[in-house]
């Protein structure tokens, strides 16, 4: 098996043990550790000394044993021999990593410095999100501020504003750089205001020199966060400090946001990510398979690319599952593999993806309204009302939770797919006429 492979497996390992013990004991007795062979039954680990070797099988081996066969999901013995004796002798010591200082690791765990601009890939659909994001990120403040990205769930504004971030560190080494979510920023600010603490809250957000809020449409709805934000955005702005922001809508679209948000949203530059056409999405899916080190041969990655189309997240799982199974059966990845192995998850996303789209296709029609309005934050009831027949079908017909479909809709949280259900379900249950026309559309689109 590749090293490659042992070296992912002892990674994972001890990322678990790091979750219950101390740096300090992580340093003395894992860090060190390596895997020498795996085989169904049997792994062999070697640890740097006698010593360590001895201390290992009396204290941790039950440890060790169990994460291990988590993560591989088989049952295997552990052995452990020391590299200080037999044929591993020659083997080098290890080289231990620097201990990052503590900024860095705090800075790690929230981004992912995998996400950068040399693995985003560009095609039509998101070559103007892509462009600008580095524009931004070479010159800030001097260019396209703020900055602002939307579009639909999964197709890679999160990891633009992480490509952002690391690319502004490389070059702007002093600069102070925040990056939160929409959500976060709420958080924050309801609890400094509790504590009474606003004017910290203003310091940590007012002298920064970049700053990102992701997922900005939280802010729909609440006035008073708005207020707190718009003064932000004004402080930083005035001062010419760069503000980037990502939604999935556009800024006219985020419902009861206030209209002098609305407007500086939308004064520097507002792009969108659509979904990638298909050529887009074999990069994508060939690039994420080089970055996991997984060969995946391209009839493989066709059928990926054919099969997931609607969000690019799934494309991981997929990975994954194939990576584990060629691991467990130590086979190369075939396209029959994926095709067994992949099957039943991608036929359930797909028919899923599709009965969406004759959803949003048949609801516009037959009401009137265009495929966007459906998903529009807008509430007048032309609109509000097939939005709420479109909600209820969603939920009748696939197998999605609320909060999924909340998601498909643009609404920001289940609450409003909750309520559509219920004015629906109240309506059939007081309009015999209306309870046959919902039954009748729910039979035509099972039957399509
Ligand atoms: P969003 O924030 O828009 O919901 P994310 O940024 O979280 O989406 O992206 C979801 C996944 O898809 C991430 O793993 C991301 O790296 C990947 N992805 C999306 N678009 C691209 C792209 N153009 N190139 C490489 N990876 C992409
Ligand atoms: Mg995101």
């Amino acid at each position: 098996m590749a090293e490659l492979e042992f070296a992912s497996i002892m990674d994972g390992l001890k990322e678990e043990l790091s979750k219950i013990y101390s740096s300090t004991t992580m340093s003395l007795w894992f860090d060190q550790l390596a895997l020498l062979s795996l085989d169904d039954k049997q792994a062999v680990l070697v640890a740097p000394t006698e010593f360590k070797k001895d201390i290992l099988e009396k204290k941790y081996l039950d440890v060790l044993t169990d994460k291990l066969c988590g993560i591989l999901g088989f049952e295997v013995e552990i052995k452990i021999i020391s590299a200080e004796s037999g044929p591993m002798a020659k083997v080098p010591p290890l080289e231990k990593e620097e201990e990052p200082d503590e900024d860095i690791s705090a800075y790690k765990m929230r981004f992912n410095p995998n996400y950068t601009f040399e693995n985003f890939v560009v095609g039509k659909s998101n070559e103007l999100a892509q462009s600008a994001s580095l524009a931004v990120a070479r010159h800030p403040a001097e260019l396209n501020n703020p900055l602002f990205l939307y579009g639909p769930s999964g197709l890679g504004k999160t990891h633009l504003l992480f490509a952002i971030v690391n690319e502004i560190r490389k070059n702007f080494k002093n600069y102070h750089i925040l990056y939160v979510t929409g959500e976060e920023f709420t958080n924050e600010l309801i609890d400094a205001l509790a504590q009474k603490k606003p004017v910290a809250f203003r310091e940590k957000y007012r002298n920064l020199d970049v700053l990102l809020v992701d997922d900005i449409q939280f802010l729909a709805n609440k006035l008073g966060i708005q207020e707190e934000f718009f003064h932000t955005f004004d402080t930083l702005y005035k001062q010419n400090k760069q503000i980037i922001l990502a939604s999935d809508c556009h800024p006219r679209e985020i419902n009861n946001l206030e209209e002098r948000l609305k407007s500086r949203f939308e004064s520097g530059l507002v792009a969108d990510i659509q979904p990638p056409d298909l050529e887009l999405r074999v990069a994508i899916f060939k690039r994420k398979s080089v970055d996991m080190g997984i060969d995946i041969p391209n009839d493989v990655l066709l059928y990926l690319a054919e099969n997931i189309k609607i969000n690019i997240r799934q494309i991981e799982g997929s990975l994954k599952k194939l990576k584990a199974n060629s691991f467990i059966s130590g086979e190369p990845i075939t396209l029959e593999m994926a095709q067994k192995v992949l099957g039943d998850f991608l036929k359930s996303a797909e028919s899923e993806d599709n009965i969406i789209d004759k959803i949003f296709t048949y609801v516009s029609k037959r009401y009137g309204v265009s495929k966007d309005a459906l998903k529009s934050q807008k509430r007048n009831a032309d609109i509000a009302y097939p939005r709420h027949i479109a909600i209820y079908l969603t939920r009748e017909l696939t197998s999605l939770s609320q909060k999924s479909i909340a998601k498909i809709f643009a609404r920001k949280d289940h609450t409003t797919v909750y309520n559509s259900i219920m004015v629906v379900e109240k309506k059939i249950k007081s309009d015999v006429q209306f309870e046959r026309e919902i039954n009748q559309i729910i039979n035509e689109l099972k039957g399509q």
